[in-house]
């Protein structure tokens, strides 16, 4: 990454802003949202976002911009929070795939841990029966308790038909 040669530019005149200057921010705190966030080089500049932002009440801020080398830091924070989370992410999708892709290789089992924890009932029909049969609603914990259920019960029909040396799950390995 090249390193920046100013602090920021101006919102209204697009003059750089250089470090350990002074600039200023509006007051307003819809002007300063992360990457949304406004700075003005003068007071005129400020004034100059009033008419489109049309604030009830706003002053202008007097701000001090970081030295090259506070912002450097800040800078390579960021970065290092934004690497931290992507990797998360990949590592999470990768266990997905991983998962999905021996599903596809008949006869290669994927281990419970590997697999998702997919809601496994029609939630809606689940939703009509309770309600059909007791007036009841039902909170959403409730699909993942059940579905958590059904994996446990087709864990265990799976190894009756494992041990029957069958391929196929059937309603009789469901004791
Ligand atoms: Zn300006
Ligand atoms: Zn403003």
């Amino acid at each position: 990454m090249s390193e920046a040669e100013y602090f920021r530019l101006c919102t209204t005149c697009k003059r750089p802003i250089g470090f350990a200057t002074d600039y200023l921010q509006c007051s307003v705190s819809t002007c300063n949202r992360n990457k949304l966030a406004q700075f003005f080089c003068t007071l005129a500049c400020w004034d100059a976002h009033l008419p489109e932002a049309r604030h009830r009440d706003a002053w202008a801020e007097p701000m001090k911009a970081p030295t090259r080398e506070a912002f450097r830091r800040e800078q390579q924070e960021e970065q290092e929070r934004d690497a931290r989370s992507s990797a998360r992410e990949s590592r999470e999708s990768a266990m997905t795939d991983e998962a999905d892709k021996r599903r596809r290789i008949v006869g290669a089992p994927a281990s419970p841990q590997d697999l998702p924890e997919e809601v496994l009932i029609v939630v809606s029909k689940l939703k009509a029966y309770v309600k059909a049969r007791s007036g009841m609603n039902t909170s959403d914990g409730v699909v993942d308790v059940l579905s958590t259920k059904i994996r446990r019960l087709c864990d265990a029909a799976i190894e009756v038909a494992q041990a029957d040396g069958r391929k196929t799950l059937m309603d009789r390995d469901f004791k």
